[in-house]
């Protein structure tokens, strides 16, 4: 599919700073905004609906599937998550940017389907750091963490077929990383052609 708009999707391992990273980033960027997912799981002690996620029982996340709704599900650490077509189709054809923080099965999906789409995989400096952050976070129960440690073994398998890695050791050097690639994305020739169309006019470029 093809739309005026920018689509960024960031993957990592639970516990490796993607949401910390991405707020900081919409902070930063009001030219962006995040795609609100649908899950399954139960909503975390701050977590509100509509804000974080849409909190949905599973009978109605499978009828949504059934539907059509979704660009994109996968099943993660036990629980559905999903990528609404409502959730981004309006932005993208108005020209918006958007960013998806979903799992690597999700992104693979949406790179089909979307050939344009820019996909980055955020990693952790080590294993050690990873288990300290989920710890820190203090989110999610002890057998909650340690199937997510399991699983962060095949998950970062996957940053191969991304576009760009970043380690996030440092906050702030992971930040100016991630502002890099959506800045680099937008001064691509067909970006900045569409964008910037007068100059390209004044310049007999279209
Ligand atoms: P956390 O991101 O690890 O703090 O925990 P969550 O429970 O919020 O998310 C668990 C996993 O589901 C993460 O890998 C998310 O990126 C992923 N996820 C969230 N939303 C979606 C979505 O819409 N589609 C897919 N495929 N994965 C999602
Ligand atoms: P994810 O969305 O990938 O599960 P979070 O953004 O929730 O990860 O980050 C997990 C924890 O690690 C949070 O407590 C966050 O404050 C912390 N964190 C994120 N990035 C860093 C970093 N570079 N150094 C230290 N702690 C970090
Ligand atoms: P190509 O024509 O080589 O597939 O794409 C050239 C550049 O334009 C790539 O960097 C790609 O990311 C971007 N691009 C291609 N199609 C679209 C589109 O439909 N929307 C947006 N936003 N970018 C696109």
């Amino acid at each position: 599919m093809e739309t005026p708009g920018n689509l960024f999707v960031v993957a990592a391992p639970s516990g490796a700073g993607k949401s910390s990273l991405v707020k900081a980033l919409l902070e930063l960027d009001s030219h962006l905004s995040v795609s609100i997912s649908h899950t399954t799981r139960k909503p975390r002690g701050q977590e509100q609906n509509g804000r974080e996620y849409w909190f949905v029982p599973e009978p109605e996340f499978r009828s949504m599937i059934e539907r059509g709704d979704f660009f994109e599900w996968a099943q993660v650490h036990g629980n559905l998550y999903g990528t609404s077509r409502k959730a981004i189709e309006e932005r993208l054809m108005r020209g918006e940017d958007v960013v998806l923080e979903i799992d690597y099965q999700g992104a693979l999906q949406i790179k089909k389907l979307f050939a344009y789409a820019v996909l980055i995989f955020i990693l952790p400096p080590s294993w050690d750091e990873l288990r300290q952050r989920l710890l820190r976070r203090g989110e999610d129960g002890a057998e909650v963490i340690e199937v997510r440690m399991q699983n962060a073994r095949d998950e970062v398998a996957q940053a191969r077929h991304f576009d760009y890695v970043i380690i996030n050791q440092l906050f702030e050097t992971a930040l100016f990383d991630l502002k890099t690639v959506v800045h680099s994305q937008r001064l691509k020739y067909v970006t900045q052609c569409r964008n910037r169309s007068q100059v390209f006019a004044a310049l007999d470029l279209l």
